[in-house]
């Protein structure tokens, strides 16, 4: 007999794993209407707060009525427009590379640029925490995939060692998605010039937000001239949508030939890149400075609040917060109080995390009072001790 999906679908609830979708009404601020009722947003990867920056919404505006609402094509047959290749010369300029290129989303960069740089009889090393864009991008590629121990540079070393290839790339988020702890750059840096491999960093969470003047976690460790294949996303903090890849002449233009995502999809609409080419200007000026003090002075805020009440927080030293609680049901209940209460933070489950590592994924936003990072460390505090979980 073969397997039924309400069949699946009824395994999945019994194990805690069901997903569904919640929605919001009006815009992406740090307080959203959902239900009809004001929640306090402590989810929202729109660090920033510039999904709906005035700026931004009147560049949108603005090339809609100049260029329309629709790009037509790929890149490579009538899609780029001078907007996009505007994007991409500002990006490798705030990026120190020699070139850029726009992709439609992080998930088509990292399922496109893998496979275009390994395949067949390479290797590719993979940390085990990587995003599942980086592990699809893995797989498709068809490069022997060695994964290691989460930032274990010895095992990696050793990897390393044991497996040849005709090409080796190293691949790793800047800023772990779900930890919020950073790579180990400079050791990765040091481990791919000693073994003559690539090396690419998944700067999603990094970009933006990260650095003196935002260029990400290689401007933070200032490593930036030690990554060949610099990745970034436009959905998060810039607020937009889509997805970038910075790096030498010579990879950008074997990109353009290679990365199927790239060649094999319509471009982004203008208003996109018009509002992604606002935010880079915001994220590169003092405004964006500013930004940046105020989503880490929450980050810290609510991190350090919540170890003293007890919480485990992993490695965390950014943004991104997690609340362990480790069972699937428990931490969905955590996160359904909390709604209940007035904040909402949505419970993350396996895949996403390993089993028994669920968890509450907080991330702060630069638009947070610190009236409002006060309110959710209470509430999930007082929420916490009356479940249990501290
Ligand atoms: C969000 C994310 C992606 C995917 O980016 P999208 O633009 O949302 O498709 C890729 N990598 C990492 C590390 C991410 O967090």
């Amino acid at each position: 007999m073969s397997r039924s999906f309400a069949e699946e679908l009824r395994n999945l609830h019994e194990q805690g794993l069901y997903r569904s979708m919640r929605s919001i009404t009006g815009s992406q601020q740090s307080k959203v209407v959902m239900d009809g009722r004001e929640k306090l947003l402590l989810c929202s990867n729109n660090y920033l707060g510039l999904a709906d920056h005035p700026q931004l919404k009147e560049a949108a505006i603005r090339a809609t009525e100049r260029f329309g609402v629709g790009s037509g094509a790929s890149r490579l047959v009538s899609g780029t427009m001078e907007l996009h290749e505007s994007l991409e010369s500002r990006i490798a300029l705030f990026k120190g590379t020699a070139r850029a290129l726009v992709f439609n989303s992080g998930y088509a960069a990292n399922t496109g640029v893998l496979p275009a740089l390994v395949g067949r009889g390479d290797v590719v090393f993979c940390d085990r925490l990587n995003h599942a864009s980086i592990v699809d991008g893995c797989l498709l590629s068809r490069a022997r995939m060695v994964r290691y121990p989460h930032n274990d540079m010895k095992e990696l070393r050793r990897l390393l060692q044991e497996n040849k290839g005709q090409r080796r790339l190293i691949v790793s988020d800047g800023v772990f998605s779900m930890d919020g702890d950073f790579a180990r750059l400079s050791d990765l840096v040091a481990l791919k010039r000693e073994f003559g491999a690539l090396l690419m960093i998944d700067d999603a969470h990094g970009t933006g937000v990260l650095g003196a003047t935002g260029r990400g976690t290689a401007e933070q460790f200032a490593l930036q001239s030690g990554i060949d294949i610099h990745m970034g996303t436009l959905g998060k903090a810039f607020g937009c949508f889509g997805a970038y890849v910075a790096a030498s002449e010579e990879i950008v233009d074997y990109l353009v030939n290679r990365a199927r995502s790239f060649i094999f999809s319509t471009s982004l609409p203008p208003s996109v890149i018009a509002s992604c080419l606002a935010a880079l200007e915001i994220i590169d000026s003092s405004a964006g400075a500013d930004l940046r003090v105020r989503l880490a002075r929450n980050s810290t805020m609510l991190r350090t609040g919540l170890q003293s009440a007890g919480f485990n927080t992993l490695e965390s030293e950014t943004q991104i917060v997690p609340v362990m609680v480790g069972a699937a049901e428990k931490t969905m209940e955590f996160s359904a109080a909390l709604f209940d209460a007035g904040v909402y933070v949505q419970g993350i489950r396996p895949p996403t995390v390993p089993a028994g590592g669920c968890r509450l994924r907080c991330t702060l936003m630069a638009t947070h009072t610190e009236d409002e990072v006060s309110r959710a460390l209470d509430l999930i505090t007082v929420t916490g001790k009356r479940l249990g979980i501290i």
